[in-house]
């Protein structure tokens, strides 16, 4: 068996994270002498010296939590032993007082994608058929089964065709000012830069949200004798003539889409969107200390990083907003987290409600603990831009876009903010996947990826394993962002067409 392990994150920290695997049994010796009073899962954290009853549990350099009975050095420290802090008041966050310095410029990296109009630049050429209401999602849906069988082998330089199809649209309170949110997001998701443009959209006819309020004019860059909205009520000949009129009209758009080339662009042209779900303990020792490095690698290289997932951060404000590069977007970051901590009220619940069961069997005692994970993949520097649910990121560097941290909803909102590259990394591991962008996914331990080998494009766990540094990995990961970009190289979910639905968040009252 080999050596008993464990990583020890600050040297502040009186708690370590055991990543031998398998965990340890009681009596196992550290190379420091520590010795295990207990057994201890993979994952989960030991006692490094005793802790008083109340003492600070400390990670990451800060409390995590407080001890609510005496532990001995090498006892396991799990969440029932531990009360979490206080969340930290908004109203006493620093604003921008530890801004960090400019990293050095990352010049000289490039990827192969696909020029838009606008500028924007696609990592995929995807046609993309919107929807103004959930009334034609099966009818859309239909038709683009048919359009894959039968058109899109005609046109080899398209990718996908993908439905973007939403349970919003009617039955919902469209005025209420919370409508906003899942009404912009729509608009922008079909602004996103893999769609080059080209996107279709087809209505019911009747519906609450109608076509001019989803695509304000302008918005798409359609020819004026092609119709880009088809109108289901408009049909006289019934079913037939409403999938032959989205079977026609998609046609357009593929010839269009099947022009597009891949040309060298820089760097600077990713909008690359991280994500976890799934975490556990290594996810903040491994994975997103990775995924850190390859976030400060993208900055250097003058691209857009967004991290998103309100819960997940909220109990790290005071340090984000201290790394913000102005007291504006440090104020712009707790009006997100004020509006989020209200939208919980109002449910009647608060951050407890996230972790999750299995982040809690992963090692992850409460929200601060994974809160501190979370922010690791954020990296090192300064925190440009704070945007809403559902708006579309414009700014260079790292940006905070503000999403619930459910999967599919950050995955949506942040494909709405114009995301053209996707990083998920997880420890209990998922199989997700979308279709507009690809998607790395970075396990935070190599019993995952070995038991999924299939599904994980990066196995981060090594560094747990001591065969490889965070930065190696780091760079692994910045590295094969430039080759999946490009389309040299296709992440698992594409390979075997993972893509899951999209889910809008919508705040607001249903009617
Ligand atoms: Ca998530």
């Amino acid at each position: 068996m080999a050596a008993p392990r464990y990583i020890r994150v600050d040297e502040r920290d009186n708690v370590a994270v055991v990543v031998s695997p398998g965990g340890l049994p009681a009596g196992a010796r550290f190379a420091c002498g520590l010795v295990l009073t207990e057994a201890v899962p993979e994952a989960h954290k030991v006692a490094l010296v005793d802790l008083a009853a109340g003492a600070a549990v400390v990670r990451y350099g800060v409390t995590i939590g407080y001890a609510r009975r005496a532990i001995v050095r090498g006892s396991w420290v799990h969440e029932g032993l531990m009360d979490a802090p206080a969340v930290p008041a908004l109203e006493s966050c620093p604003l921008a007082t530890a801004t960090p310095d400019p990293l050095p410029p990352l010049e000289g990296f490039n990827f192969e994608g696909y020029r838009n109009p606008d500028g924007s630049v696609g990592t995929k050429n995807v046609l993309a058929i919107s929807t103004t209401v959930q009334c034609v999602a099966a009818t859309v849906q239909h038709a683009v089964r048919r359009i894959k069988a039968e058109i899109l082998p005609r046109y080899a330089n398209v990718d996908d065709v993908v439905a973007l199809t939403h349970p919003y649209g009617c039955g919902v309170a469209i005025e209420s000012p919370a409508a906003e949110v899942p009404i912009r997001t729509l608009r922008n998701l079909v602004l996103n830069p893999n769609f080059g443009g080209e996107v279709l959209l087809v209505s019911l006819g009747c519906e609450k949200l109608q076509p001019a309020q989803l695509v304000p004019a302008g918005a798409l860059p359609v020819l004026a004798d092609q119709p880009s909205i088809s109108v289901l009520q408009d049909a006289q000949q019934g079913f037939g003539e409403m999938v032959a009129s989205i079977m026609a009209l998609a046609e357009k758009r593929l010839q269009r889409l099947n022009q597009r080339q891949r040309v060298t662009c820089p760097a600077s042209d990713l909008v690359v969107g991280l994500q976890c779900g799934g975490s556990d303990a290594l996810s903040g020792v491994t994975a997103n200390p990775a995924v850190g490095i390859a976030a400060d690698l993208l900055v250097r290289a003058g691209a857009t990083v967004m991290f998103s997932e309100v819960t997940e951060v909220r109990d790290a404000a005071h340090l984000l907003t201290a790394r913000a590069a102005s007291p504006e977007v440090a104020r712009d970051f707790l009006r997100e987290m004020a509006w989020y901590d209200d939208y919980l009220r109002t449910g009647g619940v608060d951050r407890s409600a996230n972790p999750t069961p299995g982040n809690k069997k992963g090692g992850l005692a409460n929200v601060v603990e994974k809160a501190m994970g979370s922010i690791a993949k954020s990296g090192s520097t300064a925190l440009r831009a704070v945007t809403g649910p559902g708006e579309r990121v414009t700014q260079k560097g790292l940006v905070f876009a503000a999403t619930p941290a459910s999967d599919f909803i950050c995955g949506t909102l942040q494909l709405a903010a114009s995301m053209n590259m996707h990083v998920f990394t997880t420890g209990r591991g998922t199989p997700y996947g979308l279709a507009a962008v690809p998607v790395i996914k970075v396990s935070t331990n190599s019993g995952l990826a070995a038991r999924w080998p299939d599904l994980i494009d990066v196995d981060a766990g090594r560094i747990a394993a001591g065969a490889a540094t965070v930065e190696e990995v780091g760079w692994e990961i910045f590295r094969l962002i430039l080759e999946v970009a490009s389309g040299r190289h296709k992440t698992w979910s594409d390979r075997w067409g993972l893509h899951n639905e999209l889910a809008l968040f919508n705040p607001g009252p249903v009617t």
